[in-house]
Formats: structure tokens, C-alpha cells, sequence
């Protein structure tokens, strides 16, 4: 077993020597202790709470090689290029990978002394990374937005299951898990799946004081979209369902003289970074997107976030809507909503949960498609793409992608993201061979020298390569450069992979005929039951007239007692309900002085104050519903501020 510092002293030095920052954040300290003293650890913590240190620290200080398990492989090609340009030794592995450019990376962390191996779940189990994990000298596991193992919860990957078999084939090394929502039956989820050794989470608070949540309930989305975008000056973040929403809405915010831009999955990614950097830098205001924006963007001044549309979980609201305020100035979480919003979600839910059937149709159209024979199969990694699919074989590519979900989460396929791949080399000649080559194919010494002259490392391993400035600095088009590189290819002096943009299905089991393709009814009956049951919770949160927002979401968080906000709707309208804010403070802090001393019954408590009692009344009312006030036994009333 690895040997972490004990002291914090070591911590911190790393913090700053590589990081430039003086002090933890909250909580960063306490969690890396417990990972140093050996202990499992689950860690919650909001988002930009600071959760990447808490693993990357303790790495550093010790020893050997983190294993780092994420879903996003955008994001974990960010931290890996984010921790190479600090001069640490980072690489990933996922599926979009070829098996050499697996092979390579995987014998750098077994040799190599690399201090961080990012993996996608679904490479965890494939037998390459299973005989090699086993060599290396692993000090810590981390596992990033842990709540994906749990089957119930609402982003289950099923390949996060396969981290418990990691932690048999490396005993002894502790795992440091890593969210920023879960709730209470799923927080024990975690810890069970991932075989915690004794249960330990650290958790921060998910209160965010700056935040003001609001919902707005209006008949005409688009008038409060124009109100509240020219009324609230800063960045803002609109979410919406669809991609084509996302258009419609940027164009209309912009003919009203606002500034926005629209953002989706669907766009280029040199699109998409374009739009991403216009309003990181403000040169955008506002930025309307689906959730597949902002996953890994850390822009602190963030002055609202806006959902058009209803999410579907208060999971995902919560994320999303914390994006807001990150430099602790006050913002905004305005959530719109309009009587036909339940409407659409149960029309989404019939979608989302398809029949037994319809599952049973697309697993075997996918079989035919990519013609794999039956009882063959398993393990391949197939570029996938849905609208062909699903147009040849007539199923609508929702509904398709769907039952492709189902299928994922009965464990007999994977569904990767987009992988956005950039071309890589490796030569696999060594340099005197190389010279060779090059003495005796002049045609080909100046591409080589290029080559040489731009990357380095193009020797040991698979570099990433960018055609277009190649074709720049060489004064030719991209399309020489690939040909080139297909011909050196071709003649074995280098191992080239082209660029490529495609989502991936990976086959878990062998294709299975009609009768053995088994498919439980009840278990899928489950997930759906728990799916309407978050969605009920959102519908609470919304149609709630009485609870603070934030004292209802922390408690949907498994935050007991969290206090109330005093600058969401509720609260706003609780005050403003004939009272001051001067009244109700006033009001409150009698009340709170006159039952201190625990001998004042819940019916005294209006003629003991002077107050009309109408007044008085309204915020005893309020305090109750915010369990500011409890009462105990014999109806004895107790102020409970905790
Ligand atoms: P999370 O994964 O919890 O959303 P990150 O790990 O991405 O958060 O960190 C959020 C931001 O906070 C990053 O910009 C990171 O550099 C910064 N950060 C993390 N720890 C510290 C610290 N101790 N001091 C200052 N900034 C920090």
C-alpha cells in the first residue's frame, strides 16, 4: 500500500507549487486527510466546489499512479492536457482509442512514470486494461461523479459497476469518491457498490447564500424571457429541451437588442469552442443551450441561469442552476413554468420507457446492421450512427436511442459519447531507421522534418496532431499532409490514425437470439417508478407555496435542517404578504426571544406578542412551514435555528 504524508504541510506545498493557490478551499483539507489516513471516502461537494484536488493532491504527494474513473471523455481530456501543462504526467484511455494507442499508454503507466491514468467506465472491464492494472503501482482510485453507479439514481452508466471489480484485482488502495448531488438512499448506494471498507462521507454544504431561486409561473415564457434577460445585466445561461429552441430563442433575445448565442451538441466543436470563448470573454451575454452546455466551464461571474423548459430532475436543476454566482455576488436561478409543462414530461416519460417490444426490435435491427452472427460479438467497439440506423430500419431515432438506453442499462451494450478524436502519429521506426528512410525517399525528408520539428514524443508514443497547421506552416492543403501521412502509413514508418468524430456502441455480450435476450420487466418497471418519482419532486418544488426554495432543495439533498434563504420567491412573497421585511425580521426576533426560554405553548404565542395578531400570525405560519419552529411534547414551542 502506498504511504500518504500525514502532515498537511506536504499538501499544501503541492497546492502552491503547482496550483499557485495559498489556501484550501472548504472542505478540500478535510477530504484529503481521509484519503491520506488510507480511509474510503465519499465526497460531496457542489460544483466548483474544488473536487479535482482533492484527488490530485494526495496523488502527488505520494508515490505510484492515481487511477482516475470519468464518464465525460471531453472533460477528462481537458484535466489531462490541464495537468500536462503543469508538467505532470497524465493519460487517458477510453474507447474512441485504438487498441495500439491502449497498449502504449497502458505500458507507460506499468514503466512509465506517469502519475494519472483518466479511464472511461467501459474500458474498465476489457481484459487489456484488467492484466495491466494488476503491475501497476496504484495509489489512490478516484471516481469522479460517483452517483453514475447507482443503478437507481438518475444517471446511471452500468459500467461504473465495474469498479468494484477493479478494487479486487488492486486491494488495498483506497478510493476517494466524488459528487455533487446525491441524495440520501443514493449517497449509500455509492459506498455499498463501491465496497467501502466503513462508511465515510464528507460532505460540504450545498447552500448557496448567493443564489437566489425563483420560479416563475407565466402563460407567455418568452415576454418574462425578454423581462428578465434585459432586466438582470451579466452572463446568463438559458437552458431549453430542444436544439432547435435554442436557435429560436438566441435569434429572438437578439431582434429584441439583446446579446445571445445559441449553443447544442449538434454543432461542430471548433463551433462550439467559438461560442464557448465569444461569452466566456462577455463578447456574448447570454448563451441559450441545452445541458450539453456547461460540464467543465468554470466561469465565475455567471449572473443567472435561466430554465425555459422544466428539467426532469431536481439533480440536474440543481447543477445546472449552481452555475450561477461561482464569485459569490448575488444571482439568479429563475425556473420558467407553464401549466402544459407536467404535460410534455408525461409524454417524455411514455418515451423514455419504451415497451419490452420495442427494445427487443432495435437489439435485433442493431444486429443485423452492424451483421453480427449470433453467439458472436462481444467486445466490439462499432462506430455508430443513430439517424442512419434508425431511418433504414424505421424507427423514430428518439424512441430508438431509448431503447438503446434500456438495453445499456440491462448491461448488454455501452453507448459512448461523441468522440471527438484529433489525428495521431507514432513512429515506429527509431530514429536511425528513420534516417534511413529518409536518405533513400528524399520525397518524404522535409514532411518527416516537419513532423520532427512540431511535436516531440512522436517516438514513444501516440501524439496528437493538428493537419491544419501542419498544411500551414508547410504552405500546403490539409490534403497533402494526409496523404502523406497515408503513404508513411502504408510503408510502416508510422503509425497514423485519423481524426474522427463519431458516437461509439460497444456489445457487452455476444448477440443473443430472440428467446435468450432477457429483459426484466420489473427491474425496468423500477427505473421508471423511481423516474417519476424525481419528476414528481421537481413538480413539488415548483407547485411548493410554502417552503423555502433552498431549504427545499438542500432537504431533497439529504440536508437536514437547512435554514431558510430569506431571497427566493417564497420567502420574498412570505415577507411581502403585507408585511415589511423591517416588520417580519421585527416579528421573528420576538418571537424568537419569547419562547427561549421553552414554557411558551403554541397557542400563546399570537397574544403574547403586540403585535396585530394577523401579522404575527403570517410569520408564525412562515416559521413553522420553514421548521423554524417546532413544537415538542405538551405543544411547548422551540426555535430551532440549527
Ligand atoms: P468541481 O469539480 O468541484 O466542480 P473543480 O475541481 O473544477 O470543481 O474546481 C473549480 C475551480 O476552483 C477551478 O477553477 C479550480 O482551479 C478552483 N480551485 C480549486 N481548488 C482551489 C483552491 N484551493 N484555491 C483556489 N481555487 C481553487
Amino acid at each position: 500500500m502506498c504511504q500518504f504524508p500525514d502532515s498537511l504541510n506536504a499538501y499544501n506545498q503541492i497546492l502552491t507549487r503547482y496550483w499557485g493557490f495559498t489556501d484550501f478551499k472548504p472542505m478540500q483539507e478535510e477530504i484529503i486527510m481521509s484519503v491520506a489516513s488510507g480511509r474510503d471516502t465519499l465526497a460531496l461537494m457542489p460544483t466548483g466546489g474544488g473536487k479535482s484536488l482533492t484527488f490530485q493532491i494526495p496523488a502527488m504527494a505520494s508515490e505510484g499512479i492515481c487511477i482516475v474513473v470519468t464518464p465525460l471523455i471531453a472533460l477528462m481530456k481537458d484535466q489531462v492536457e490541464n495537468l500536462v501543462s503543469k508538467g505532470i504526467a497524465a493519460q487517458a484511455i477510453f474507447s474512441g482509442l485504438s487498441r495500439n494507442e491502449i497498449d502504449v499508454a497502458l505500458d507507460n503507466c506499468v514503466y512509465g512514470s506517469i502519475k494519472f491514468l483518466y479511464v472511461s467506465p467501459e474500458r474498465l472491464g476489457t481484459a487489456i486494461f484488467r492484466a495491466r492494472v494488476g503491475k501497476m503501482k496504484v495509489n489512490l482510485i478516484a471516481v469522479d461523479e460517483a452517483h453514475c453507479i447507482s443503478q437507481w439514481g438518475y444517471d446511471f452508466r452500468p459500467s461504473y459497476l465495474k469498479i468494484a471489480e477493479l478494487r479486487d484485482i488492486i486491494p488495498h488502495v483506497p478510493v476517494l469518491a466524488l459528487t455533487a448531488t446525491a441524495t440520501k438512499d443514493v449517497i449509500e448506494d455509492i459506498q455499498e457498490r463501491l465496497k467501502f471498507s466503513s462508511p465515510n462521507v464528507i460532505r460540504a454544504s450545498f447552500e448557496r447564500r448567493n443564489l437566489h431561486y425563483l420560479v416563475d409561473t407565466t402563460d407567455d415564457k418568452h415576454r418574462r424571457l425578454l423581462e428578465i434577460g434585459g432586466k438582470i445585466p451579466g452572463s446568463g445561461i438559458i437552458y431549453t429541451r430542444n436544439r432547435r429552441r435554442t436557435v429560436e430563442l438566441a435569434r429572438f433575445l437578439s431582434s429584441n437588442g439583446i446579446s445571445a448565442d445559441f449553443y447544442h451538441a449538434g454543432l461542430g466543436s471548433e463551433t462550439r469552442s467559438l461560442k464557448q470563448n465569444e461569452w466566456m470573454k462577455g463578447k456574448i451575454r447570454i448563451i441559450v443551450a441545452t445541458n450539453a452546455f456547461g460540464m467543465g466551464i468554470d466561469k465565475a461571474d455567471v449572473r443567472f441561469v435561466m430554465h425555459f423548459d422544466v428539467p426532469d430532475t431536481l439533480e440536474a436543476y440543481f447543477q445546472e442552476a449552481g452555475r450561477a454566482g461561482r464569485d459569490s455576488r448575488i444571482s439568479f436561478a429563475i425556473m420558467l413554468y407553464n401549466g402544459n409543462d407536467r404535460m410534455s414530461a408525461d409524454k417524455r416519460v411514455l418515451v423514455r420507457f419504451p415497451s419490452i417490444e420495442a427494445v427487443r426490435q432495435v437489439y435485433h435491427a442493431l444486429g443485423s446492421y452492424f451483421r453480427i452472427p449470433y453467439g458472436e460479438g462481444k467486445g466490439l467497439v462499432l462506430d455508430f450512427n443513430i439517424a442512419d440506423f434508425s431511418s433504414r430500419y424505421g424507427f423514430s431515432p428518439t424512441n430508438c436511442y431509448y431503447c438503446l438506453k434500456t438495453l445499456e442499462n440491462e448491461g448488454y451494450l455501452e453507448l459512448t459519447e461523441e468522440v471527438n478524436s484529433p489525428p495521431r502519429v507514432h513512429f515506429t521506426v527509431g530514429r536511425d531507421e528513420l534516417y534511413k528512410f529518409q536518405v533513400a525517399n528524399a520525397s518524404f525528408d522535409a514532411f518527416i522534418k516537419l513532423l520532427l520539428r512540431t511535436y516531440s514524443g512522436v517516438f514513444t508514443g501516440f501524439v496528437a496532431i493538428d493537419e491544419e497547421f501542419l498544411a500551414k506552416r508547410s504552405r500546403t492543403t490539409r490534403e497533402v499532409i494526409y496523404q502523406y501521412l497515408v503513404r508513411l502509413n502504408k510503408m510502416k514508418i508510422v503509425n497514423y490514425i485519423p481524426g474522427r468524430k463519431s458516437p461509439l456502441i460497444i456489445m457487452n455480450t455476444e448477440r443473443l437470439d430472440g428467446s435468450s435476450l432477457y429483459l426484466s420487466a420489473s427491474s425496468l418497471n423500477l427505473r421508471k417508478k423511481k423516474y417519476v418519482s424525481r419528476l414528481n419532486a421537481v413538480y413539488e418544488y415548483i407547485s411548493s407555496n410554502k417552503i423555502c426554495r433552498s431549504k427545499f432543495l438542500l432537504e431533497y439533498f439529504g440536508e437536514q435542517d437547512a435554514g431558510i434563504c430569506g431571497n427566493c420567491d417564497i420567502c420574498r412573497h412570505k415577507r411581502e404578504a403585507g408585511l415589511s421585511r423591517y416588520e417580519f425580521d421585527l416579528i421573528s426576533g420576538n418571537i424568537r426571544e419569547a419562547v427561549k426560554n421553552g414554557n411558551v405553548r403554541a397557542d400563546e404565542l399570537v397574544t403574547l406578542l403586540e403585535y396585530p395578531p394577523e401579522k404575527t400570525l403570517l410569520v408564525i405560519r412562515w416559521l413553522f412551514d420553514n421548521a423554524v419552529l417546532v413544537t415538542q411534547p405538551g405543544n411547548i414551542v422551540k426555535w430551532d435555528d440549527k
